[in-house]
């Protein structure tokens, strides 16, 4: 294993972050794997799988068991993790921008396309190794202007020429899920059968430009912008994984994602293959655009009333929130039938907070599709 130190931009004298990077493996040896932990600095899950996914990684390649590449950020955000206050721990938003951290990933499309259109012929694999190669350019090409920006360059960099990118994040309180595009869906199949995903979101453009399709989806439009005689497959999947709810942070759990993601590894021949059959889908894939958020019509105390993971019919209560002056007591109900997957964990909303999400099989929304 080797560990690269990436020092960012100081936005102020004196103040040196840097993002660690752990490779093992060799770099062009095998397909490539990047995996990255908490871009949400407070969601800690991802953290705690990234410290035993290390320890079985060394293990694994000591054994000669490595036959690729695997990338693991065990921290992706060093700016966040900063940002506690009066107790509290934030993590979701730059500080000066106000921007999601895991918005914003530089759409690569354009200046792919211009570096490669006289180049790329009727050799599939050929193709897809320009286009790696440009990508790792346009990534280099950007040019940061503070911590913030070349954090995500730094990230991108990273990422941007693997096979697959895993980013480990978690949602309130949830079931295991994850996100990833309509394209990769059969590799991501793959993804979902190893960690055991109850639910899968599929969305070509979420909206706000997340880290999982700056390095995914920009294959599909790639191509699309090549046109339909250049023969280029979608050769990165990327998936967002939700590692459950924020307090899930515990040894039993995160040795077990652990290996589901080392299982995933071994189906991609990154690691060494073993004889055991993949699990079986837990979930059949549904549409992002069909995941119904469930507001407050009004402030107040927030009870649920179901368990995350429980299938539901439309109009089963599902959170009440409670208004503690007046009494009013206010019901949210199943929007739509599907899994009422996940639930925000404060339990005391303002008027208007999204506070649950049932995963429906129909798309209902369209515009920005992920939360802020
Ligand atoms: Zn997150």
């Amino acid at each position: 294993m080797k560990t690269v130190h990436h020092t960012l931009i100081q936005d102020t004298p004196g103040d040196q972050l840097q993002l660690v990077s752990l490779h093992f493996g060799e770099p062009g040896r095998g397909p490539k794997v990047a995996i990255q932990a908490s871009l949400h600095a407070d969601e800690v899950p991802g953290m705690l799988v990234a410290h035993h996914l290390r320890q079985r990684l060394l293990d694994l390649e000591a054994q000669g068991h490595l036959l690729g590449e695997v990338v693991l950020v065990p921290m992706a955000n060093p700016l966040g993790l900063r940002q506690w206050g009066l107790r509290g721990f934030q993590g979701r938003f730059d500080m000066n921008s106000g921007e999601n951290f895991n918005r914003r990933y530089a759409d690569l499309c354009a200046p792919v396309v211009a570096a490669v259109r006289d180049k790329v012929g009727p050799d599939a694999q050929a193709n897809v190794a320009l286009v790696r190669q440009a990508l790792q350019e346009a990534v280099q090409a950007l040019q940061p202007a503070n911590a913030l920006e070349h954090l995500r360059q730094t990230l991108l960099g990273l990422a941007i020429d693997a096979d697959a990118v895993l980013d480990l994040h978690c949602d309130g309180v949830a079931v295991m899920h994850l996100y990833t595009t309509p394209a990769t869906w059969p590799q991501a199949e793959v993804l979902a059968r190893c960690i055991g995903a109850r639910v899968a979101l599929l969305a070509e453009h979420s909206g706000g430009e997340p880290f999982d399709e700056a390095c995914s989806q920009v294959w599909v439009d790639i191509a699309e912008a090549l046109g339909a005689e250049v023969p280029l497959p979608p050769a990165c999947m990327a998936a967002t994984i939700e590692l459950r709810g924020e307090m899930d942070v515990r040894h039993e759990l995160a040795r077990e994602d652990a290996e589901g993601i080392l299982r995933f590894l071994r189906a991609r021949g990154v690691l060494q293959a073993d004889d055991k059959p993949l699990p079986a889908l837990l979930c059949e894939p549904t549409p992002l655009a069909g995941s119904i958020p469930m507001a407050a019509p009004h402030g107040g105390m927030v009870v649920a009333r179901c368990e995350v993971g429980s299938p539901v019919k439309q109009g089963e209560p599902l959170i009440d929130v409670i208004d503690p002056l007046s009494g009013q007591v206010s019901t949210l109900c199943a929007p739509v039938d599907g899994l009422f997957f996940a639930h925000d964990c404060k339990r005391f909303a303002y008027k208007g907070m999204a506070l649950g999400k049932v995963a429906g099989r129909e798309a209902q929304r369209s515009g920005a599709l992920l939360s802020v």
